[in-house]
């Protein structure tokens, strides 16, 4: 058993992190500034043996007490309108608060997980994307405040673990969807789907033909514990390789709510990427981890969920729009 730090616990991935943790006896200090993780993640945790949250901002301060095993650091709005939203909370949350997570590691000889992402590839020129393959990011476009927070985030983890010893671990993470995604937080699959589910329109970003490869909740959790009990520092993707386009999604979505939406073409985000999909040949080989739940099951569940919010009037509307990163 070993007490975890999970910062960014009250977050959509987070929260998942923190039930599968408790699940197999570990403790858990949830610690959250709730900018963009939400108290209901959670409150199902409030109170249960093993579990504890303590609000703070991870770029402020960390003020965990008593023993700490491992430090995970999830902590930093992800969806591109939340990140836009946030630039210098965003670009402060993979600067200091890696730096004080990275201190808060040291001080209890603990593990350190960063939560990076595919993101650090930009709009990749090397597909499927491998570990090795250095990026093509824009370091003054609007997605830099994300992307280079955690490319600096990776480059002050690996710092740490060269210059003071700390046992760190760098998992990349592709796009990610299941329950617990906010209803208005912009990305793709929730946005379809609190769409269709509402008899909105589909708002596709540009042609729809651009891909992500998405990984159901459950599998990206199995990876980061995965990752956290192994003895390898990364980084490592930890995605599905399942590469649809995104109109692909958006009929899939359709099929399986039922729904008669229609699709609203708009602006594609500023350098949103072409292609995106992960290697996993690292991590099917060093963590014997990969990916189980296809597609359509991981919608089915995730439909679940929002058709739950949608009935109690939750749809996020006005929320998540193209405006976020468009233009
Ligand atoms: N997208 C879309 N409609 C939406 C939200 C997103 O077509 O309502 C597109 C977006 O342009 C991108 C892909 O879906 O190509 C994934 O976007 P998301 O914001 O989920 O994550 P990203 O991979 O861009 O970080």
């Amino acid at each position: 058993m070993s007490r975890v730090v999970v910062a960014g616990g009250a977050g959509f991935l987070g929260s998942h992190l923190c039930d599968r943790l408790l699940e197999r006896g570990d403790e858990v200090v949830c610690v959250d500034d709730y900018s963009t993780g939400r108290p209901e993640n959670i409150a199902h945790l409030n109170g249960r043996a093993g579990f504890e949250s303590i609000e703070a901002d991870v770029s402020q301060a960390v003020p965990v007490q008593g023993p700490v095993d491992a430090v995970c650091h999830l902590a930093s709005p992800a969806s591109p309108p939340a990140y836009l939203r946030r630039p210098m909370e965003t670009l402060a949350a993979g600067s200091e608060g890696t730096r004080r997570l990275l201190e808060l590691a040291d001080a209890h000889g603990a593990r350190f997980v960063l939560a990076s992402t595919s993101e650090v590839y930009g709009d990749p020129e090397v597909h499927p994307q491998v570990e090795g393959y250095r990026g093509n990011v824009d370091p003054v476009g609007p997605r830099s405040v994300y992307d280079e927070a955690k490319r600096f985030a990776e480059a002050m983890t690996m710092a740490s673990h060269r210059s003071r010893g700390t046992d760190v671990a760098i998992a990349r993470i592709f796009n990610t969807y299941g329950p617990r995604l906010a209803p208005g937080d912009g990305r793709v699959v929730s946005n379809f789907v609190v769409q269709a589910l509402s008899g909105r329109p589909l708002t596709v970003y540009g042609d729809g033909s651009q891909t992500r490869s998405l990984c159901f909740v459950a599998d990206e959790v199995g990876g980061l514990c995965s990752l956290l009990d192994a003895g390898m520092t990364g980084p490592v993707n930890i995605g599905n390789p399942d590469e649809r386009t995104v109109l692909e999604l958006a009929h899939r979505v359709l099929e399986l709510t039922g729904s008669t939406s229609a699709l609203a073409f708009g602006p594609l985000p500023v350098h949103d990427p072409v292609r995106r999909c992960p290697d996993i040949s690292l991590a099917r080989r060093e963590l014997g981890w990969e990916p189980s739940t296809p597609l359509d099951a991981g919608l089915a569940a995730t439909v679940e969920y929002f058709a739950r919010i949608v009935a109690d009037g939750g749809n996020g509307s006005g929320a998540g729009g193209a405006g976020g990163s468009g233009g």
